[in-house]
């Protein structure tokens, strides 16, 4: 089988929660698992971790696993009927103190401070933005608007409004236990909802690492770009994140649809330039909810979500509620296997204007430029907590990088980084002893054959983080 360098991120849900499918879908090639925290309970996403890790472990492989919190989502509240029809041209009240339930003509907001974030004038989706409204006026506490599309609105829809401008703090109370829950089962990235600037992303790494910090854990941290105040802040957010999400799905209520491809391709670009991960998100392969095949549309989106540089795509609705979910991800990893293979290798292009200061980020590059120009069927880093792959992951050329590490927990946030596998390898012996464990790690998986070149990374003293020092050249014997 062909090695994929694109990784699948897959929402689990209901639709993926039978541990049999789950097994197939993890060797079918889904390497990240994302658990939505804006769905069931803390006990739920303990359980879904549990089979995951149980999954994983059947298939021989190390899953990494996302939580991704609900943040402030902005939403109305209940109607007395569960739903109401909304005509275009009608009134409508959205109401922060309405106690009882909502009818036509008005419904109560989740979200209390709505009132104090928009003015006359406002425009406002509800729905993911199937239904439009013009704000008119705001008296005290209630946003008296008009439809200017209609629809059918049911309880707790979202609300966002055009442009951005809802205060919301990105970290709710609510995302402050579901940390904590994210913590008890050792999530390895933690994805913060919705954060405005780099302070939001702060305040979560914050709260992750005390409550993991009994376990010695330390999770990545993502940052999903979905609000219209993230986009001039995005070098801000990206050098407090370790990864970003283009989240297509609030991002173009916010910003208009118009606006999503060409952001995609600036954010994906600048998380490679400041060597932060990024992964595409949405809608992705959103017919197979229904359907066993892609839409040709949907197959170009994926494609062009690898050739535009994204480490992962990801699924949704499609594999968390939808009827296809182990189809879903044999079609996604064939789309990007066939994308990767029409993807051109710009290294000299990339390097050059570039200076690299690091010692352990000069041998990086130097594996890199070593391996492409003598033609190396692999390279290989001894790497403690990721970082030699992930620099030279943020750089196309094709040729596999395989990172061997002492730790469960890096070999597991690796798994997020484009043509990185993340092997476990006890590097505590000599330099020696370890990079011969390293060739017999790579013949025994028929990655290199007697005569292959492959390129090694490694620190001495072994095993002291940020310390690479060391580029070997090998030609297996
Ligand atoms: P969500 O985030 O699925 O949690 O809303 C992704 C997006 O908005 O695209
Ligand atoms: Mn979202």
């Amino acid at each position: 089988m062909t090695r994929r360098e694109t990784k699948i991120v897959a929402t689990l849900g209901p639709a993926s929660s039978d541990p049999a499918l789950l097994e197939k879908m993890i060797r079918a090639g889904v390497s990240v698992v994302r658990l939505n925290f804006s769905h069931g309970k803390a006990q739920d996403h303990i359980d879904r971790a549990r089979l995951v890790r149980e999954a994983a472990k059947r298939a021989g492989r190390e899953v990494g696993i996302m939580a991704d919190l609900q943040g402030p989502k902005i939403r109305v509240g209940k109607f007395a009927e569960g739903k109401v029809q909304l005509t275009t041209g009608q009134k409508f009240l959205l109401d922060a103190t309405r106690t009882e339930l909502g009818d036509v003509n008005a419904v109560g907001l989740d979200y209390k401070e709505l009132p104090r974030d928009v003015k006359a004038g406002d425009v406002l989706l509800l729905n993911d933005g199937l239904i439009t409204m013009q704000v008119d006026s705001v008296k005290g506490e209630a946003v008296l608007c008009t439809v200017t599309m209609g629809g059918e609105l049911s309880n707790n829809k979202g609300i966002n409004k055009k442009g951005g401008g809802l205060t919301a703090p990105a970290l709710t109370a609510k995302d402050m236990e579901d940390i904590k829950t994210a913590m008890s089962f050792q999530a390895d990235y933690v994805a913060v909802s919705f954060p405005q600037n780099a302070t939001d992303m702060e305040m979560a790494r914050q709260l992750c690492n005390v409550a993991a910090a009994e376990h010695n854990h330390k999770p990545h941290l993502i940052a999903k770009i979905e609000r219209a105040e993230a986009i001039p802040r995005l070098e801000e957010i990206l050098r407090a994140s370790d990864s970003i999400m283009v989240a297509r799905g609030d991002l173009a209520i916010e910003v208009g649809n118009a606006a999503v491809p060409a952001l995609q391709k600036r954010m994906i670009k600048m998380a490679h330039e400041m060597d932060k991960t990024v992964i595409t998100a949405t809608h992705m392969m959103e017919s197979m909810i229904n359907n066993p095949m892609p839409t040709r549309a949907e197959v170009s989106d994926v494609a062009n979500a690898v050739l535009d540089g994204s480490d992962a795509v990801m699924t949704s609705a499609e594999t968390a509620a939808g009827k296809f979910p182990l189809e879903t991800v044999v079609e996604m990893a064939a789309i990007c296997l066939a994308a990767e293979a029409a993807e051109e290798v710009k290294l000299d292009a990339d390097f050059s204007g570039k200076s690299f200061t690091r010692i352990d980020q000069s041998i990086a590059m130097g594996a890199l430029f070593t391996a492409y120009h003598l033609g190396a069927k692999a390279i290989v880093a001894l790497t403690d907590s990721g970082s030699t792959a992930l620099w030279m992951s943020r750089h196309r050329i094709h040729i596999p990088i395989y990172a061997l590490t002492p730790k469960v927990s890096t070999q597991r946030k690796l798994t997020l980084y484009r043509n990185v596998s993340p092997l476990l390898m006890d590097t505590s012996a000599d330099r020696d002893t370890a990079l011969a464990d390293a060739e017999k790690h790579l013949k025994d998986r028929g990655i290199v054959k007697t005569g292959d070149i492959y390129v090694i990374t490694c620190g001495e003293p072994m095993g002291a983080p940020g310390g690479t020092n060391m580029l070997k050249i090998c030609k297996v014997s």
